[in-house]
């Protein structure tokens, strides 16, 4: 039998991923963003959203455990949390993770989205039944509006900013967050390759800045994103985020006490790339 190859269609990446693919499992149109999800050799099943692989099954860890782990550890009793986007439930599964979480809310746009994770992904739709988690179907940045004071942690698990997505990366919507949080409370953002896209890395970093008294950026290696070197823009009203505020006790494969300091880039490096004197 002749190999089937699935290209990704993304337009705001110069690279695409070509994976083989056994099966096409789902395909349809959503309100919002064609969904497909595609069974691999390698990876696993594949969801994919308007052409772009959002994530596979074998490597999702190193993309949810960073994005969630890193914010949740950096505040030493996070009770409420907001996810933004995250529809397939493996930022969902993260936070609740910890004991002290009391409610986490995730507002997806597509609900969609969370239907075929619950019915394709269940290793990470598998926290959507935990009664401490509320799901919405909304636009983030108009769900976020009408909080205030209610977070400790804020996490955004948005798809590339393009489209409906692309509000959740402006200083108007991080004001917004700021509000939202507790006086103590953290906010966290998945802000794309840290090459290819380091302008709008750059960008989203200059406007926490305006917001937020500490700011930094954090990475990890994602393999099924473009440039594989991935950024987390961080942002905190109090509490330091380059260490862990407590220790370690949730079940992860990668992250750690010593992966959260080395996720870290080191400061010289970090200020020169902000501030324009190194590029990627
Ligand atoms: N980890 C993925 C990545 O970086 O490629 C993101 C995966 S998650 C499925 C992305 C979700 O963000 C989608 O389900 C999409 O519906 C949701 N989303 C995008 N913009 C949104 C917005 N403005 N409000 C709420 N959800 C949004």
């Amino acid at each position: 039998m002749k190999d089937v190859f699935f290209i990704e269609r993304d337009p705001y990446a110069p690279v695409r991923h070509c994976y083989t693919v056994s099966k096409v499992l789902y395909e349809s149109k959503s309100e919002y963003q064609e969904i497909m999800v595609l069974e691999t050799p390698e990876f696993g099943k594949l969801l994919v959203l308007d052409g772009v692989v959002q994530l596979d099954e074998k490597y999702e860890f190193m993309y949810h455990e960073f994005l969630a782990q890193v914010p949740m550890h950096a505040h030493p009793n996070p009770e409420t949390v907001l996810i933004i986007g995250g529809g397939d439930g493996g930022t969902l599964r993260e936070v609740l993770k910890h004991d002290c979480v009391k409610r986490a809310v995730l507002v997806d746009i597509d609900k969609e989205v969370i239907e075929v994770s619950k019915r394709f992904f269940p290793t990470l739709s598998s926290s959507f039944e935990d009664p401490r988690a509320i799901v919405i179907n909304e636009d983030g940045y108009k769900y976020v509006q009408d909080c205030e004071s209610e977070f400790d942690v804020i996490i955004v698990d948005s798809t590339d900013p393009v489209g409906f997505a692309h509000v959740l990366t402006t200083e108007e919507f991080f004001r917004f967050v700021h509000r939202a949080l507790k006086e103590d409370g953290i906010f966290t953002a998945q802000t794309e390759s840290i090459h290819y896209h380091l302008d709008m890395v750059v960008k989203i970093q200059k406007s926490l800045r305006k917001v937020f008294p500490i700011v930094d950026l954090f990475t990890s290696v994602v393999p099924i994103y473009a440039g594989y070197w991935w950024t987390y823009s961080i942002a905190s009203k109090k509490h330091p985020v380059r260490q862990p505020a407590r220790e370690v006790k949730v079940q992860t494969k990668i992250y750690s006490e010593e992966m959260h300091r080395y996720a870290f880039l080191p400061e010289g490096f970090y200020g020169r790339l902000i501030e324009g004197e190194f590029r990627l």
